[in-house]
Parts: structure tokens; sequence; C-alpha cells
């Protein structure tokens, strides 16, 4: 046990006060006199019990409920003491005044309990995450997909192909160590083989999920990007019906990246504001431009919003222009914004009897908007312009025709996650660990074994070791820091 799982900790594990509840848990050797201190008495383990909860000076400060999980039958595996106190400022500022004065007692680091509970055998490294994901989770396809991870859906078949291949493994071995003696049997090798190919196998399954898991995580990333002035951020403020970004009349005033977070039909969809895509010589702007390129270019959609006005006839399929310079990327909408301020004008020019009927059936790119878009869009070989994209008329203005825009963005979450929330690998950690595994075992399967069993051996030791990993069984104290610190405290 390291000095640092010797401190007894505590911490605030429910949200900010002022609140209904406020959970106090202390966790580690000396939670048991925490407790008696509070409390003056070890309550029944696992049970709730009402108590009296006093400060130092042994003044009554709150009437409690109390629980005591005793080692090692506790969430961290160590002595744990709850307290579930009323969620005023005051009652926990006091709780914790009296805590901290007890030796040996300290606050919690962020996602100390958890890393607790992972030392001490509690949790997997997965599991660990899953637990992060679940209390991060947005939306109902995010939950599920955490929950599953955090129940052992990745870490508990990790472990089982680690059996596996330390099986695989004892034979082989068995065979080099024995490889002298007549009675060993000459087919140990034969048996390792055949789980080392079942485990290429599934193991190869599980990586091609087209980073489902990932995506699910992350959302499907929309960016909202085009010309300045085309209505970008009034359209982000119509869709995330709150003050998200500044709306100006003048260009170039939104100078940084802005996210909003929406969850349409359980599915996570992060839209991103690129209102500072445009040329400027300002070097703050410059800044906020490199950056919403480079969001904007990682993105999975977006939506090329254009003033109606400059493009009466929209940009109908794939501009050649375009397409020709584009490296696989994004795939683009086309939004002809203000279409308001167009009806205005058709209802115009309709009085004066000038009317020529639909405009919109014999769309041509027009000369001057290829410039146009080129001059805007000198990152354009970052966007694929698909040619089956989709084009809409809207008004971020009135709201008209946004509805039937996040009709379809539903509907491309559904196509763009369908299936993910059975996915096992949900991060990057993940598939470079079982990418290692998978590629140990291709290494193996195409030795020539009958001479190379130490080789052989060597290679579902590397899998073996990469196995371990994921779960955190071995060589993680690098990869712990970053994954426990996204924790919040309490956790
Ligand atoms: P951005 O630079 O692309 O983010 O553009 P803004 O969202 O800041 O909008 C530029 C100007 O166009 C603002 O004055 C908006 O009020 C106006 N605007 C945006 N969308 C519409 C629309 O659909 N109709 C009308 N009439 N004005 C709009």
């Amino acid at each position: 046990m390291s000095e640092s799982t010797r401190e007894t900790i505590f911490a605030l594990s429910s949200g900010r006060p002022p609140a209904a509840i406020a959970v106090v848990r202390i966790s580690g050797p000396r939670a048991g006199d925490a407790l008696k201190t509070l409390t003056g008495k070890i309550t029944p383990p696992r049970k709730a019990t009402l108590a009296q909860i006093r400060g130092r000076d042994g003044e009554a400060v709150d009437q409690a409920l109390v629980l005591w999980f005793p080692a090692p039958h506790s969430e961290t595996g160590e002595d744990v003491a709850e307290l579930q106190l009323h969620g005023g400022r005051a009652v926990i500022a006091s709780v914790f005044t009296a805590l901290s004065q007890i030796a040996g007692l300290r606050p919690a680091e962020a996602g100390e309990f958890s890393r607790r509970a992972f030392e001490n055998g509690k949790l997997d490294l997965t599991a660990v995450e899953g637990l992060a994901d679940l209390v991060m989770a947005e939306t109902e396809g995010q939950r599920r997909l955490a929950l599953r991870q955090m129940t052992g859906a990745l870490g508990n078949l990790a472990e089982n192909w680690r059996t596996q291949l330390i099986q695989a493994l004892a034979l082989v071995e068995a065979r080099i160590d024995f490889s002298d003696e007549a009675d060993v049997p000459q087919d140990l090798v034969a048996p390792a083989l055949q789980i080392t190919r079942a485990l290429e196998g599934e193991i190869g399954a599980a990586l091609a999920d087209d980073g489902r898991g990932e995506r699910l995580r992350e959302g499907l990333v929309v960016a909202i990007a085009g010309p300045p002035n085309a209505g970008k951020s009034t359209l982000l403020n119509r869709i995330a019906k709150r003050e998200a970004a500044i709306v100006s009349p003048y260009a170039g005033t939104t100078r940084d990246v802005i996210e909003v977070h929406l969850d349409l039909g359980g599915l996570p969809v992060t839209l991103l504001d690129t209102a500072g895509i445009h040329e400027t010589d300002d070097p703050v702007e410059l800044e906020g431009v490199r950056r919403a390129r480079e969001r904007a270019s990682a993105a999975d959609l977006v939506l090329w919003v254009v003033d109606a006005r400059d493009n009466p006839n929209g940009l109908s399929t794939a501009p050649s222009c375009l397409a020709g310079k584009a490296s696989a990327g994004s795939l683009v909408w086309v939004l002809r914004n203000k279409i308001d301020l167009v009806q205005a004008d058709r209802l115009r020019s309709e009085n004066k009897c000038q009317s020529n009927g639909s405009n919109e059936s014999n769309s041509q790119f027009t000369e001057p908007l290829i410039n146009k878009v080129n001059r805007q869009l000198s990152y354009t070989n970052e966007f694929e312009f698909n040619a089956n994209e989709l084009k809409f008329n809207v008004s971020a203005a009135s709201g008209e025709g946004v509805d039937e825009v996040l009709a379809q963005l539903m509907k491309r979450a559904q196509n763009f996650l369908a299936g993910a929330e059975s996915a096992l690998v949900t991060r990057e950690r993940h598939r470079r660990a079982l990418k290692d595994v998978h590629a140990a075992l291709r290494r193996a399967l195409a030795l020539e074994t009958a001479r190379d069993e130490d080789l052989l051996a060597e290679e579902l030791r590397v899998a073996a070791r990469a196995l371990g990993r994921l779960t955190g069984r071995v060589d993680v104290e690098d990869i712990l820091d970053v994954i426990f610190r996204d924790f919040c405290i309490g956790k």
C-alpha cells in the first residue's frame, strides 16, 4: 500500500450546495475514528442510521443519516463512512472543519476515491473509465454505453482473453521447458495456436467497429461554417435556444469556437460555431481562425451557411472546382440563410408583376459564387462537397426551416451512431491496447511455429501484457494520472 492510501480522505461527493442533501464520504483507516468523533458511535455496518453530528467543540451541527462500510466491503475497499447531511453551506463547512481537525484526515483530491477503488482491486481501469463517462453522460445513448462499460462489458472480456492467452502461453512454455523429455506430448503448440487463432478473430472483430463507441462518447461533431455575416451565430442561438454565441451585425466578432451540446433523440450532437473563419490580418483573429479551421476540418459534418441573397440559386450539386480539391473529409450541407429577406424581396418584385416563377428548379452554380466560396474556403481541401449533400432554405432569424435541419441532423446522428451503444471500444486508449494485442497475435500466427517456439511465447507475452494494460493490471502508473485527473473531487 502506498503512502497516500494510508491517509484518510474526505470529500463532498454530492453536487454544489445549497441542496436538500449533501453526501460527505470519508475513506481510509481512520474513517471509523472520524465517525466516532462526529456521532459518538460506530453505527451498524451497511445500515442507514440517524445520528446527531457534533462539531469539534461538541456542539450539535446537524442531524444526519450515517452509513458505515467496514473494509473491504466498501466502494474503495477501505473503511468508508458516509454522512447524508442537510445540504447547507454552513453545515458542510462545520463538518469539514471538524474532519480537518482529526489527525490523519485530509480533503480528497479529484478522483481519489475511484483511484483507491482501483488500487484495491474493486474496479479495473475500463470500469473506472465507464464510471467517469457515466457521470459525464449527457444523453441516453452515452449513458447506456457508459453503464455497460462500468459494469464490465470490456473489462470482463479483456480479462477472459488474457486468461486464455496465458493458457496458450503456458502450453508453449511447457513445450520449451520440456522439449528434451520424451514423455511431453509433441502437440502442445497446436492447441496454443488454436487459442491464438480464435483470439485473433475475436479481437479483430471488436476492433472492426468503425469507431462507433468513441463516436458515441464524443457525439456527432457538426461545424457551422460560412462567410462572415451569413448568420451562423444567429443560427446557433436559434438551435441552442440560448445566447451561446455573440450575435452581431459586424463581421468577425465571434473570434473563438463556440460549442453547443445537443441531445437529439438521445444522441449527442456537438455544434461548433466557426464564425471566425475568414481572411484577416489581425493576429488575435488569426488565432481564432486557425482554431476554427482545425475544429471544423475535424468535424463529421459541416453546415455551410450562406446568405441566400448572395446565392440566389443556391449551391447545387458538388461544384467540380471544389470536389476536385477535396480530400476525404467532412460532409457538407448547405444552408441558404435569411430566406425571409429573399421572400420579402420576391414579394416586392411580384408586386411589380415581375415574377418569373420558381428559381429553384434550374439551379446553377454561378461563377461569382464559385469565386466567393473559393475565397472563403481557402481550406477547401479539408471539406468534401458531396454529390448528395443536402440543401436547406432557412431563416435563422424567424426559425423557418430550422426544424427540418434538426430532423435531418437527428437522422444523420442515428446513422452515424447506429449500434454504438453495444460497442466495446470507447476510447483511443482501448483501441491502441487492442491493436497491440491483435498485431502480436498476428505475428504469432505468422511464425514458422515448429521452429520458433521462443518467438511464439514472446509474442503471446506481448499480447498478454497489452491486455493487462487495458484493464490496468500492468504498466499503468503513467496512464493513471491521466485517467483520474478527469474525475471530480469526491468521486
Ligand atoms: P455570422 O457572422 O455568420 O455569425 O452572422 P450573425 O449570426 O452574426 O448574423 C449577421 C447578421 O445577420 C445579424 O445582424 C443577424 O441579425 C442577421 N441575420 C442572421 N440570420 C438572419 C435571418 O435569417 N434573417 C434576417 N433577416 N437576418 C438574419
